[in-house]
């Protein structure tokens, strides 16, 4: 089963990623954390996204094409959520070769709706643990005792550098002009489902594994 999570940034795809992957077994590939530990090991590609990412723009497509056709490949046949990737028209078209190629197709695209006022507010209020990479936010979720991690009791907490209020406008506005177009993409596939991402993460939740639920019971 492949899955595509479509959404703005902050819309909470990497935390819904999480739970289907601890729920169900799913795996996550979350493109931008496999930029980010490139950046964190200091490799080629990692130095050559750095810049791109902490200017919020998109690395090229021929580089995340690349690296996601070979974590597609490595999966043989579990199933696995797409978080963060494709972001461009480009990106989506190479995703259909390649599933084609391994004989697997796209099995639902759900797309969590969040405004943009929100969004903003979300990403620059963003923490997580550094341990276990749970995530907090200084106006909507802080840890019950303060400092203290509530999953794992780890104190040390981390912020993106591309998470101020000035690259985070910028990756809005390269969202609407170039990931945007994919809800229509999709729609066109007979692919696309929505939820409402301005929602609890727990009723996101619920409004995610309805659609999948009903999906796998349509399918027999
Ligand atoms: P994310 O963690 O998904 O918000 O991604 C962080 C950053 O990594 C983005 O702002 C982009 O600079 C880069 N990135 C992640 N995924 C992609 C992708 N599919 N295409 C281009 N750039 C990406």
């Amino acid at each position: 089963m492949s899955i595509i999570l479509l959404g703005p940034p902050g819309a909470g795809k990497g935390t819904q990623a999480k739970i289907l992957e601890k729920k169900r077994g799913y795996v996550q590939l979350s493109t931008g954390d496999m930029l980010r530990n490139a950046v964190s090991e200091g490799s080629d590609l990692g130095n050559k996204a750095k810049e791109i990412m902490n200017k919020g723009e998109f690395v090229p497509d021929e580089i995340m094409v690349g690296i996601i056709s070979e974590k597609i490949k490595s999966l043989g046949k579990a199933n696995f959520i797409l978080d963060g990737f494709p972001r461009t028209e480009g990106q989506a078209v190479a995703l259909e070769k390649l599933l084609k190629i391994r004989s697997r197709s796209l099995f639902a695209v759900i797309e969590l709706k969040v405004d943009d006022d929100l969004l903003i507010e979300r990403v620059t209020g963003r923490f997580t643990c550094s341990e276990c990479g749970a995530v907090y936010n200084d106006s909507f979720k802080v840890p019950k005792n303060l400092g203290v991690c509530d999953f794992c009791g780890n104190t040390h907490f981390s912020r993106r550098s591309d998470d101020s209020r000035e690259v985070m406008e910028n990756r809005l506005g390269v969202y609407h002009k170039h990931t945007a177009p994919l809800l229509e993409f999709y729609e066109n596939r007979g692919l696309l489902r929505s939820v409402d991402g301005m929602s609890s993460s727990e009723e996101v939740e619920i409004q995610i594994s309805g659609i999948l639920d009903d999906k796998i019971a349509a399918k027999g």
